[in-house]
């Protein structure tokens, strides 16, 4: 019963009609109880401020039995959200109602990375800031590079949210997680995304070492200098002040050791 009201308080606007819910409500059986929960779940909600999944092109309150993306537990009707992102229902929890007690916060903001270190543009109506990065701790235990994380991180200006998808090369990535506006890191891979924020130019690196595309600006890193600095010459020089000496240091060992190697074969040297 007590459900019943919270349902009602929820989505019924009209006062008269709330009165006669009340009336009802002490007359109810199991059966009819559960006849008015659908009546009541049928009513399109108003989606309440305490959502905490990520950013998605629809969110509404859920009207299926499922489990909660973050949680693991499972979600009743009229308990939880449920939210499409690409066409992919989740659900969630409303915030703070995680059975296991409130998601911990991660630690992880990349907006003041993304300021720094990113690449505005726009799609449609829309102006984002990206930057794409990947795992820079180099496991000796790793042979393939694709099984090094990498990331795409977009902040969407205006609305403040960071989503982080994996930087897949076609089609859209699989959704980590995101940041809620004002909000700290919520989803997967947070250890990995961790190491990532702990030093984003020798994650940018890592990007450019794994695709041959510049991590800060997203273009092609087309001189071997760039491949061995493994970012690109714009953005090398618009972040130079910003890179550690030894990592300045560790870059231009690498490109050393291409022009050397230049030399013997007359490649291509210009940056
Ligand atoms: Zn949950
Ligand atoms: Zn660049």
């Amino acid at each position: 019963m007590a459900f019943i009201g919270k349902l009602i308080a929820e989505r019924v606007t009209d006062l008269d009609e709330v009165a006669q819910y009340g009336a009802v409500i002490p007359t109810l059986t199991t059966k009819s109880a559960s006849e008015v929960i659908d009546h009541l779940l049928a009513i399109n909600a108003p989606v309440p401020a305490a959502y905490q999944g990520p950013e998605a092109d629809h969110v509404m309150v859920s009207k299926r039995h499922a489990k909660c993306a973050l949680c693991d537990r499972p979600t009743f009707a009229g308990q939880a959200h449920a939210s499409v992102v690409a066409k992919v229902w989740s659900s969630y929890h409303f915030a703070g109602e995680c059975p296991e007690g409130e998601v911990q916060p991660s630690g992880i903001d990349f907006r003041a990375s993304l300021e720094k270190y990113g690449k505005q543009y726009k799609a449609g109506d829309q102006s984002y800031i990206s930057l794409h990065l990947a795992d820079p701790a180099h496991a000796d235990t790793q042979q393939a590079d694709e099984t090094r994380l990498k990331v795409r991180v977009r902040l969407t200006v205006g609305s403040d949210w960071v989503n982080v998808t994996d930087d897949a090369e076609y089609g859209r990535g699989k959704q980590y997680g995101s940041q809620r506006p004002g909000a700290e890191y919520v989803g997967d891979a947070s250890d990995t995304l961790a190491r990532m924020l702990a030093d984003v130019p020798r994650s940018i690196a890592a990007y450019g070492e794994i695709t041959s595309h510049c991590g800060c600006c997203s273009l092609k890193l087309e001189a071997g200098i760039s491949v061995a600095r493994q970012i690109g010459p714009d953005c090398w020089t618009k972040h130079y002040e910003d890179f550690s000496e030894e990592f300045i240091a560790e870059a231009e060992a690498r490109v050393e050791a291409f022009l050397a190697t230049a030399k013997d074969t007359d490649a291509d040297v210009t940056a």
